[in-house]
């Protein structure tokens, strides 16, 4: 029987996007018709119960989606650790015949879940026995259902990928870093940073490889030599030799040497103004990092996982084992709670153990990737070529709109294949700069600084070569001796390819590999669920929604928001669901009028009922004719007495700004697998045209052949879309409190 009651609480650290989870939690359960409570401060508020186990409405969880923190408050918990504190709690579920509990936490809430969820029983009969509850009563509600999700900025937990909070510290700890990289540049100074994280590195990895720091300690993988704090000082003594102004040090808090002694951000900060023979700075970002608004992915992610966990309790048969809804391959998954929980711990048992291997093995194959790409990326200097070795002339350019990350992939590119003996060319400005031979040889230092630029240093076309172009690219090829070919670019970059590869009998200049990066902001290229820079253009939609939100705080008004992404809808969906939007216009959809007045009639309810804000976001080609101003005067007409309308068309500030953090470790990634890909065909003699991408958690190279039978060319846009999936969440959470709620 699926239970009807259900509860959710937060507990352990908080983490951004936590709200998120509970509004979506409290919205799925409501749409479902279940009576849902969330019970305030954790744990705590289990044992005290009373008025902190409070039943919620619709409009109890609106207006939380962009706040930090948890809004029904954590706490740690004594009592609850103890079976008369459990005993009370089970007691105060019972007086409201909850037996479905959702924990948001970390392993330490969601093993107090587990416990209680296999005494239940007994602590029922307890109960029954002390005559604080009735028999029937307790033979009604014979077994707990738990469902875990985990908050954690640590991103510690093994099963799932990502952890709600996550990248929401990485924005914050890529932001301080990119400030403080500004200064340190300036005044020529070392500066250590250290960052939130016991038993995982997750964030000082992540955070180095985004912000392009110099040297970074994990306790994974401590120095593997004793003397690491002179491989460090000459290291970023190489580093300034070779031209640095600055040296960032990232560490985690747990940071460790190989024997297990902890490493202080003061020992390290000794060692280097020792060695360095200059001021050493040093910042612990702290509880910063837990603070602020969550990042458009921890919105939705949270989201994602507070649907499923409800379908999931209500799903899951009286005796299952307890559920943990986490992300894997980018998709919403449902793990054993308590193998997950284990697992984790078995990280920060090898930890302890100093068995460094089995923490490493024990992370995932990203994790391991990434380090090892950060190991070649903090070089002073590239290892010289193997002797004899073939070394082959790799071109690296940008083509289509500019896209956020671009730089970030180009740096990692020019780096890593540098790294491995071979020689880097830059093209400026896109095909139209290859046709006119602006080829350049690149150096290490080439693209210092470049990790988290926005925009395009190489520079970028939107020209797509046709005719004479070709003839002169090829021209150029044949010039600069260009063996292989990297395209950071867009949609023009692969038609670009795409034109160059079907026109290789006639110029056999092309008959060399060449591979396609996907940088789009409007994510709308085949083969890969994500390209680089639509997430930056997510957030920088949700920041500037947030404010326009904030804006309008005294009036009823409507706000219509018109995003790019042409023929594209990811980024006004996505936007949709991670800024609450009542109503979002896609191109795959279109719009109809019958739509439009139906959604003016919502409108207009829910300002009658006591909104005070309207939003619909509206993809800029969603509909040739139903136009961001024609809705806005269609809605302002129909609405006059009840509220008003304002457009809003963010244009090019989507486009701009710094690469956030997931944009840049994808760039990053994307790059490398690209450059050992064309380095691995220049070897073998297969000159494969490619485009690479991450679908179902897996990075392939699909045959550039293949593009137009993967991808609709007149709508420009892939023919499957996997987020179109999502749509029929982000409709539920901003649908209007329903009558019976
Ligand atoms: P994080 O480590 O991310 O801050 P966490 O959930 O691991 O989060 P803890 O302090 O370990 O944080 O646990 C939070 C609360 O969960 C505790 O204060 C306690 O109330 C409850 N709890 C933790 N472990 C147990 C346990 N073994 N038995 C009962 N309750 C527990
Ligand atoms: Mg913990």
């Amino acid at each position: 029987m699926a239970t009807k009651q259900i509860a959710v609480l937060t507990s352990g650290g908080d983490a951004q996007g936590m709200n998120a989870a509970v509004r979506a939690v409290i919205r799925t359960a409501l749409d479902r018709g279940c009576e849902v409570y969330a019970i305030y401060e954790g744990y705590q508020g289990l044992v005290d119960g009373g008025e902190r186990i409070r039943k919620m409405d619709w409009d109890s969880v609106g207006g939380i989606l962009q706040q930090g923190g948890t809004i029904i408050g954590t706490a740690r918990c004594d009592d609850f650790r103890t079976r008369e504190g459990r005993r009370i709690a089970a007691l105060h579920l019972m007086q409201h015949g909850i037996d479905g509990l959702i924990v948001i936490g970390g392993d330490g809430s969601l093993t107090g879940a587990d416990l209680f969820r296999r005494e239940w029983p007994a602590l029922l009969s307890e109960l029954v026995q002390n005559g604080e509850i009735s028999a029937e009563a307790a033979a009604a509600h014979p077994n707990l259902l738990i469902v875990g999700m985990v908050g954690s900025i640590d991103n510690d937990f093994s099963g799932t990928e990502m952890t709600i909070g996550a990248d929401s510290a990485l924005h914050r700890i890529t932001d301080a870093v990119d400030a403080i990289t500004s200064t340190a540049a300036s005044h020529q100074r070392t500066f250590i940073v250290k960052v939130m994280g016991r038993n995982c590195g997750y964030l000082a990895l992540y955070g180095a490889l985004a912000t392009g720091a110099d040297w970074v300690l994990i306790p994974e993988a401590p120095p593997d030599v004793d003397n690491w704090q002179d491989v460090m000082v000459e290291r970023l003594k190489a580093g300034t030799k070779a031209g640095r102004r600055d040296h960032i040090v990232i560490m985690a808090e747990g940071a460790q040497d190989r024997y297990g002694n902890y490493i202080g951000s003061a020992d390290v900060q000794r060692v280097l103004e020792e060695g360095l023979g200059e001021e050493v700075r040093t910042t612990v970002l702290g509880h910063v990092q837990r603070g602020g608004r969550p990042s458009a992915y921890d919105r939705n992610l949270a989201t994602l996982l507070g649907y499923e966990a409800v379908i999931a309790i209500l799903e899951a048969k009286s005796e299952d084992e307890p559920i943990l809804i986490g992300t894997k391959a980018n998709r919403i998954v449902r793990l054993p709670l308590m193998e997950s929980v284990q697992k984790t711990r078995e990280v920060a048992e090898a930890i302890k153990a100093r068995d460094y291997e089995k923490a490493m093995a024990l992370r995932s194959s990203s994790f391991k990737d990434a380090f090892s790409t950060l190991k070649t990326m903090i070089r002073a200097l590239p290892h010289p070529p193997e002797p004899g070795q073939k070394r082959f002339r790799i071109a690296v350019f940008n083509a289509g709109a500019p896209s956020p990350g671009m730089n970030t992939a180009g740096r990692a590119a020019v780096r890593l294949g540098l790294d491995s003996g071979h020689i880097m060319l830059g093209v400026n400005n896109g095909f139209e700069g290859l046709a006119e031979g602006q080829v350049k040889e690149m150096v290490w230092t080439s693209v210092s600084g470049w990790a988290s630029l926005g925009g395009s240093m190489l520079g970028t076309s939107r020209k797509v070569p046709k005719g004479k172009d070709l003839y002169e690219i090829a021209r150029a090829i044949e010039n600069h001796h260009i063996d292989a070919m990297l395209v950071i670019g867009g949609w023009n970059a692969y038609e670009g390819i795409h034109a160059m590869i079907s026109e290789r009998l006639n110029f056999p200049a092309f008959n060399i590999p060449i591979a396609c990066l996907p940088a789009s902001i409007s994510n709308n290229l085949p083969g890969s669920e994500f390209s680089i820079g639509a997430d930056t253009a997510l957030n920088n939609i949700v920041d500037a929604v947030d404010k326009i939100k904030q804006s309008a705080v005294a009036t009823r008004r409507c706000f219509v928001v018109e995003v790019m992404g042409h023929w594209c809808g990811y980024l006004a969906l996505e936007a949709a669901l991670a800024t609450g939007a009542e109503r979002f216009y896609l191109p795959e959809e279109g719009i109809t009028l019958k739509q439009l007045q139906e959604d003016v009639h919502t409108l207009e309810r829910g300002f009658n009922m006591g909104k005070r804000l309207g939003l619909v976001i509206r993809n800029e080609d969603a509909n040739p004719i139903y136009t961001t101003a024609f809705i806005c005067a269609l809605f302002e007409e129909e609405g006059k007495d009840v509220f008003d309308v304002r457009p809003a068309i963010l244009g090019h500030l989507q486009q701009g700004g710094d690469p956030s953090p997931f944009d840049r470790i994808q760039a990053t990634r994307l790059a490398r697998l690209c450059v050992e890909q064309l380095i691995k065909q220049c070897n073998e003699g297969d000159t494969t045209g490619s485009f690479i991408g991450l679908q179902n958690g897996k990075f392939s190279f699909h045959d550039m052949r293949d593009f137009d039978r993967m991808a609709d060319l007149a709508r420009q846009r892939p023919r499957e879309q996997w987020w179109l999936q999502l749509k029929p969440i982000a409709s539920l959470m901003a649908k209007l409190k329903p009558e019976s709620a």
